[in-house]
C-alpha cells in the first residue's frame, strides 16, 4: 500500500525487555545449587547469604569449605553465565510486542554480552516468538558492542526499513550511535529504581540523550503512528 512506511523497532534486552535483577537472582540460585555441598549449608541458606551480601561472590569465596576446596570466583562466574535461567516475560513487554507485531513493525534486539548468556535469556523469556533470529544482534556474535556503531549498522543490513527506533535503558550506550545514525531513540524510565546501570543524564553530552522518554513499553505502539 502506498504511503505505508516500514518501521523497525530495536530493543535493548537487560532492564528494557525485562529486569536484569531477575536474571541475577536465578544466577545466584544456580551457583548456590552447584556449590552448597562445599559450604556446609543448604542451597537455600547459601542463596540467602549471597542475596544479602554486598557482593555475592566475595561472600561465597570467604566461606571456609569453599576456600579449602580451592574454588575461585571464575568457577562461580562460569556457572552463573552458563545457567539456563527461569524468567517470565513481563506482561507489559508481551502486550507491547504483540501490538507492535500486529501493526507490522519489524522487531529486533540489540544487546551487549556473551552469546550463551544472552541467548539463554531470550529463550527463557520466549522472545523468539516475537523476534526473528536474524534480528537478534548479540555483541559477541558481531564482534562489536553498542559503544560502536557496528551492531546498529548490522541490523540495518539485515532488516530494511524506512525508519528505525532504538528502545533502551542505558544512556551510556543505547542512544548515542542510534542518534548519530538518524534513528529515533527512546528511554524506558526506571520507575522502581531497580535497574542495574544508572540512568543519570546529568554528566552526558546531548548526543547521549534519548529523544523520547517513556514509563511503560505499552506506550510504544502509539508512538509509531502515523505510519
Ligand atoms: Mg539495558
Amino acid at each position: 500500500m502506498k504511503g505505508v512506511r516500514k518501521i523497525c523497532m530495536a530493543f535493548d534486552l537487560d532492564d528494557t525487555l525485562f529486569k536484569e535483577r531477575e536474571y541475577v537472582k536465578t544466577g545466584w540460585r544456580a551457583v548456590a545449587e552447584a556449590f552448597y555441598t562445599f559450604a556446609d549449608m543448604s542451597a537455600e541458606e547459601l542463596y540467602n547469604l549471597m542475596a544479602s551480601a554486598p557482593d555475592a561472590f566475595d561472600a561465597l569465596i570467604a566461606i571456609p569449605g569453599i576456600k579449602s576446596a580451592n574454588l575461585q570466583i571464575a568457577d562461580f562466574l562460569g556457572v552463573y553465565r552458563a545457567h539456563k535461567p527461569t524468567l517470565t516475560l513481563p506482561h507489559d513487554t508481551e502486550l507491547a510486542l504483540h501490538r507492535l507485531s500486529e501493526r507490522g513493525v519489524a522487531l529486533a534486539i540489540i544487546t551487549d554480552g556473551r552469546t550463551l548468556t544472552q541467548r539463554n535469556k531470550i529463550e527463557a523469556l520466549g522472545l523468539d516468538k516475537f523476534i526473528p533470529s536474524d534480528n537478534i544482534i548479540v555483541s559477541e556474535e558481531v564482534g562489536a558492542d553498542k559503544l560502536t556503531p557496528e551492531p546498529f549498522k548490522c541490523l540495518m543490513t539485515r532488516q530494511s526499513a524506512d525508519r528505525y527506533y532504538m528502545v533502551g535503558d542505558n544512556p551510556i550506550k543505547d542512544f548515542y550511535h542510534p542518534n548519530l545514525l538518524g534513528w529515533t531513540s527512546i528511554m524506558l524510565r526506571d520507575r522502581e529504581g531497580i535497574n542495574v546501570p544508572s540512568q543519570s543524564l546529568d554528566d552526558k553530552e546531548p548526543d547521549y540523550w534519548p529523544q523520547i522518554f517513556i514509563d511503560n513499553l505499552t506506550q510504544l505502539p502509539d508512538l509509531c503512528l502515523p505510519l
